[in-house]
């Protein structure tokens, strides 16, 4: 495929000081790219990562490990506090809040994400969201006051919450509104798994229900069966919007998520977008969907870095949508697709789970609790990758390592 890339100088523009926008800087910087590069950022802090914010953090209340700019380095030119208004795609201009434009040959939507809110809780101060770090800072204050943690919402924000405040002592609660858990992102199996995990630790978990009201005075909330259960802080973690309106009002396609391409390419020439805030082809389902992950923040912004500062060795981003979700106790590890036509199961020796499924003979999704060396070996196999069989991996006396290298081999 040919691509427009090249290695001239070009004046860049990033938009959003999150981990996507912070990676595609810092790789372009430590690669010597030849242009201007400029990072916008809305927020009043250096770049962060978001991780530690419903875990760790919210443990012992320590920042020092949040923080991404120490890597930044002199290179790149970081403005805070910025909210970027609306781009001029004729004049190549992007219009700041403060009145301000900034030129740009290419610009680049790094807008992330925010959390779905529920508009009926939205005034009470004891109704609270996780996706920054203000938000994390009052959460954890909330917490040492409260004796309960009511979370709706049974993803990887809530269950991770439920867990980190359950390890402070406070009753925890996690009410879903689907049948299972995780049901965006984890395979169905797993999720059980899950659930019996979080309650044999103490967490209660309603599944099938939502909250209808809250009584503030009482610090409980109601559910929809007209159950009463204790909410002294309750946080909604009820999934992601796309940070696209930038892009909307510019006529850049979007639906929840800017389109992209394999080169992180958007329908404006000169405009590009990655992480959270794209609509791209995950190459396990062929689907256009959003990969709201860690690892597709870091990784797709450093594949356009190495797209721009390499041409000649320039090729499409298709990396496996993969991520892990600390709670508690529990690792959990998802890469590729949450279902198939065929699974298989083993447990390990310590207790750990590994859930793989195949679809067409190929493996195509692997999920695994608490068994991160397994998870490493056997997401190498999946799509478009050589494969092994359900046969080959039930087998008791298979050592997994082995079975992967014989795979990759062949
Ligand atoms: P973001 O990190 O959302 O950054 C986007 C930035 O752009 C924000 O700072 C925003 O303020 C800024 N911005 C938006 N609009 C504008 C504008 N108009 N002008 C200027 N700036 C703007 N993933 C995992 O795989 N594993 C985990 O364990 C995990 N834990 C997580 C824990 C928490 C609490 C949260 C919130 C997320 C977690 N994630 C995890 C998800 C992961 O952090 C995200 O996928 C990742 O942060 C996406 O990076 P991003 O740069 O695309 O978006
Ligand atoms: P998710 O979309 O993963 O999960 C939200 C859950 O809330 C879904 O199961 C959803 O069910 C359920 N829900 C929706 N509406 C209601 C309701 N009214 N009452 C009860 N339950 C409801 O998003 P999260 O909020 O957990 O995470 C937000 C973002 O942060 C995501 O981008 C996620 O990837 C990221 N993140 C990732 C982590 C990780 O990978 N470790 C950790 C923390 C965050 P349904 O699907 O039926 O709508």
């Amino acid at each position: 495929m040919s691509t427009t890339v090249s290695a001239e100088r070009h004046n860049v523009v990033i938009v959003g000081a999150g981990l996507a926008g912070f990676h595609l800087a810092s790789a372009l910087a430590k690669q010597g790219y030849p242009g201007d590069v400029t990072l916008v950022g809305e927020e009043p802090w250096q770049p962060y990562d978001r991780p530690p914010l419903s875990k760790q953090f919210q443990l012992d209340g320590d920042e020092s490990h949040i923080w991404l700019a120490p890597e930044l380095g002199p290179a790149v030119r970081l403005l805070r506090q910025c909210h970027a208004q609306a781009i001029d795609l004729a004049r190549q201009e992007l219009r700041l809040d403060n009145g301000s434009t900034l030129p740009w040959d290419r610009l680049v939507l790094a807008t992330g994400s925010r959390a779905r809110r529920l508009p009926q809780w939205g005034a009470s101060p004891r109704v609270l969201t996780l996706r920054t770090l203000d938000d994390a800072r009052r959460i954890r204050d909330a917490l040492q006051s409260v004796a309960s943690l009511l979370v709706i919402g049974g993803g990887p924000i809530g269950l991770e919450l439920a867990a980190s405040a359950a390890a402070l002592g406070r009753q925890s609660t996690v009410v879903e509104l689907a049948p299972r858990l995780m049901s965006r992102s984890a395979p169905a199996a797993m999720a059980d798994v899950l659930l019996e995990h979080h309650r044999s630790q103490g967490m209660a978990i309603h599944l099938g229900r939502t909250v209808v009201a809250l009584d503030e005075g009482n610090a409980e909330a109601v559910l929809d069966d007209g159950q009463r259960v204790p909410a002294g802080l309750v946080v909604v973690g009820i999934g992601v919007q796309a940070n696209d309106a930038l892009a909307a009002q510019a006529g850049i396609a979007c639906d929840d998520g800017v389109f992209v391409d394999g080169w992180c390419r958007t329908t404006a020439p000169g405009v590009f977008a990655v992480g959270d805030v794209t609509r791209q082809r995950n190459p396990v389902t062929g689907r256009f969907e959003r990969i709201e992950t860690w690892s597709n923040a870091q990784a797709q912004a450093q594949a356009l870095a190495a797209i721009w500062c390499n041409p000649a060795a320039a090729r499409p981003y298709d990396a496996v949508p993969w991520f892990w979700s600390d709670q508690g106790s529990a690792r959990l590890q998802c890469a590729g697709a949450i279902t198939g036509e065929q699974q298989a199961w083993r447990v390990d020796a310590a207790g750990g789970r590994v859930l793989v499924h195949w679809s067409g003979g190929q493996v195509t999704g692997v999920a695994t609790l608490n068994a991160a060396r397994d998870f490493v070996q056997l997401k190498k196999l999946i799509v478009p990758r050589p494969t092994i069989t359900p046969e080959q991996f039930r087998a008791p006396t298979a050592n997994i390592r082995a079975l992967v290298q014989q795979a990759l081999a062949a």
